[in-house]
């Protein structure tokens, strides 16, 4: 397996030693072709070979292996493509259990090294190591002890960049894949930037480059020569996250999320119900509610609970467990009005309709390639909640939708 390693050495007044122990230490990492690499560990005569891992006939490539990606397959390409352009790959459909279980397992690594771990997707997080020289020596070292460690426990290769704030880190560790190991010392983080091209930046999609290139500016060092009034005049609030960035700059915190077991909301009519039309456009506001609250933290869920209060106070909940887990409302009004449905079956009005999220794990935007609807609904309903965050909860409603 090659390794690389990167310092940059250009006007650095820092020993190489950096991050020093008055800057932050952050640690991004994110594996290298998790899924792929996943199945060549189950049935090692993959190893050498194509892999691409990806839903049916009409699905997308979810994940391809480096050799597969030689022949230029990449993630969310139409499985279709991917075929023409490599026939004798190996095409698997993927196991979501096993990534998962994975996925915990290097979640775990990792909390052995710092209690300040941000899990971003299934085979990515943040580790915050200021303050572990004491306990492990210089940082650098512990960053790569972690990098082998992954490797001998999981036999999973896994990429590392090690800077002074989340933003960089996160480029450098993308900056040599697979197995990358990029250290950026303190102070030279703008200096490490500069050479990238700006869709580096992460946050800088299509259309943003479209207009960032249309004024010239093509690397991260070109954005930083951007005054940042132009930048503010032409992107809003954008235009100064932009030249933050381009600065190396970033002040977020490396946060673990606090470990949400369910979300739920319910509520009480003001006089008992017996219109169905009522009771559902009801439940799909709580819907919409509970899964804005699983977007905001990053979730996805698998389980759905609805809860029927009837008149005399007697309750029942009934739930489903849906494969894989979601994140978008449309998913879950399905199965909310069906268990509502199936569940309510006495003729009492109803006092109370509660709607609850269970069995949460962490969004894996990478799972949904195996399907192409959902992408485009998350991308609507993250839309929605921008709106309503902004206007307020009744800003947008779907139609059927009862505030
Ligand atoms: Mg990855």
């Amino acid at each position: 397996m090659c390794e690389h390693m990167f310092v940059y050495n250009g006007s650095m007044s820092t020993p190489p030693s950096c991050p020093r122990a008055s800057y932050r230490a952050v640690a991004h990492l994110d594996l290298d072709a998790f899924f792929a690499s996943v199945e060549e560990n189950l049935d090692p005569s993959l190893r050498g070979q194509p892999v691409v891992v990806g839903g049916g006939e009409r699905g997308v490539v979810a994940t391809a292996n480096y050799i597969a990606r030689r022949y230029g397959v990449h993630s969310a390409m139409p499985l279709r493509t991917a075929r023409r352009l490599c026939p004798h790959g190996v095409y698997l459909s993927g196991n979501h259990h096993l990534y998962h279980r994975y996925s915990k397992q290097l979640m775990a690594i990792l909390r052995g090294y710092s209690p300040l771990v941000e899990q971003v997707s299934l085979d990515e997080a943040y580790v915050d190591l200021t303050g572990t020289e004491r306990l492990f020596g210089p940082v650098r070292r512990t960053a790569r002890a972690i990098q082998e460690e992954v490797q001998e426990q999981l036999h999973l290769s896994i990429s590392v960049g090690l800077a002074t704030n989340k933003l960089v880190a996160k480029v450098a560790s993308d900056f040599r894949k697979p197995h990358g190991f990029t250290v950026v010392p303190a102070g030279s983080e703008a200096a490490f930037l500069a050479p990238l091209p700006v869709q580096r930046l992460p946050g800088v999609g299509p259309a943003l480059l479209g207009q960032l290139q249309d004024r010239g500016v093509r690397t991260v060092g070109d954005l930083a020569r951007v005054p940042e009034r132009l930048l503010r005049m032409s992107f809003g609030e954008w235009g100064e996250m932009l030249a933050t960035a381009a600065r190396g700059q970033d002040h977020r915190r490396v946060s673990p999320r606090e470990t949400v077991k369910s979300i739920s909301r319910e509520t009480t009519f003001p006089e008992d119900v017996g219109d169905a039309a009522v009771l559902e456009a009801t439940l799909i506001s709580l819907c919409e509610d509970v899964c804005r609250r699983l977007r905001r933290r990053r979730l996805e869920a698998r389980t759905v609970t609805v809860k029927i209060r009837y008149s005399d106070f007697v309750t029942h909940t009934c739930s489903h467990t849906l494969l894989p887990a979601r994140d978008v409302d449309e998913v879950f009004f399905r199965e909310v009005l069906a268990l509502f449905r199936q569940g309510r079956q006495r003729r009492y009005r109803i006092r109370l309709l509660g709607v609850g999220l269970s069995n949460l794990v962490p969004r894996s935007w990478q799972d949904d390639l195996f399907d192409q609807e959902v992408p485009l609904l998350r991308e609507l309903n993250m839309k929605l909640d921008l709106i309503r965050e902004k206007y307020g909860k009744t800003a947008v409603r779907r139609g059927a939708a009862q505030s």
